[in-house]
C-alpha cells in the first residue's frame, strides 16, 4: 500500500532523510522509532505532502490521514467542529462524525467543549477521530504517547488495533516510545540520523543491540 524507496528529505543544506526504503502492505501495522531528532517527523510530512522530497519515490496507493505531533487541534472550536474538519475533502455523506462517536463513547458528551479544554488523552482521540474523519485506508499517528499518561496510551492504542482488526486500516506508528511501538507493531523500523539502521519483526528488534545503540546516539 505504501512503497518508499531511496528517500531524502533535506532542510536546507542539512539531510533529514538519508536514503530511506519502507514499506506498508495494506492492513498492516508498522511502527516507525528512533531518538529525538532521528528524522520521524520529516518523514510522515514528507508522506502527507507537507514536505517534498529532494529524491526518492513515495507510492501510496489509497488514502493517507496523518494524525500529527502535539495533535494540532484547533483549541478554540469545539470537539464536533475539529471531527468535522477532518472530513473537508470528503463527500457530504461522509461529514458526519457518528461513526467517530460509537469508536470513541467518550466522546459524545465532550462533542460541544472546546478542544483546548480537554486533557491530554481526550484531544488525542479527537486527533486521531479527526484523521479517521478522512477515511484513510492508512494512518500515519505521530508520538500517540506523547505527554500522555501510560493507561491513557493503552486505551487509545487498543482503539487503534481493534480499528486495524476490524476495519483492516494499515498503520504507521511513529514512535519514541519502543515498547509500545513494539507491542502494537508486529513489524518496525528503526531510524538513526536519517537513515533506516534496522527492520524486522518486533520480537527480533525488541532485544536488538543496534535499537538500544541507535537510542544513544540519539541523545
Ligand atoms: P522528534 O521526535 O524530536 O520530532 P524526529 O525523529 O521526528 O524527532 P525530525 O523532527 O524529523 O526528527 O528531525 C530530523 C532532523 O531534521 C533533526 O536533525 C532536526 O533538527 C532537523 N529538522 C527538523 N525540522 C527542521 C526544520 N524545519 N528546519 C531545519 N532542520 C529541521
Amino acid at each position: 500500500m505504501l512503497e518508499v524507496r531511496d528517500l531524502v528529505v533535506r532542510y536546507g543544506t542539512a539531510t533529514a532523510l538519508d536514503g530511506v526504503d519502507l514499506d506498508v502492505a495494506a492492513g498492516e501495522m508498522v511502527a516507525l522509532v528512533g531518538a529525538n531528532g532521528a528524522g520521524k517527523s520529516t518523514l510522515v510530512n514528507t508522506l502527507s505532502g507537507i514536505l517534498r522530497p529532494a529524491s526518492g519515490r513515495v507510492r501510496l496507493d489509497g488514502r493517507l490521514a496523518q494524525v500529527p505531533e502535539g495533535r494540532q487541534l484547533f483549541a478554540a472550536l469545539s470537539v464536533e467542529d475539529n471531527l468535522r474538519l477532518g472530513a473537508w475533502r470528503n463527500q457530504r455523506s461522509r461529514r458526519d462524525p457518528t461513526r467517530i462517536y460509537e469508536l470513541f463513547p467518550d466522546l459524545v458528551r465532550l462533542r460541544s467543549q472546546l478542544a483546548g479544554s480537554l486533557s491530554g488523552g481526550q484531544q488525542q482521540m479527537v486527533a486521531v477521530g479527526r484523521a479517521l474523519m478522512a477515511d484513510p485506508d492508512l494512518l500515519a499517528v505521530d508520538e500517540l504517547s506523547l505527554g500522555l499518561a501510560p493507561l491513557v496510551v493503552r486505551d487509545l492504542a487498543a482503539h487503534l488495533a481493534e480499528l486495524n482488526r476490524d476495519r483492516g486500516l494499515a498503520l504507521l506508528l511513529i514512535e519514541q516510545e519502543t515498547t509500545l511501538a513494539f507491542d502494537l507493531c508486529s513489524r518496525a523500523y528503526v531510524l538513526e540520523a536519517g537513515r533506516v539502521v534496522a527492520t524486522g519483526p518486533s520480537a527480533e528488534l525488541r532485544a536488538s543491540p543496534t535499537v538500544a545503540a541507535a537510542y544513544l546516539g540519539g541523545l
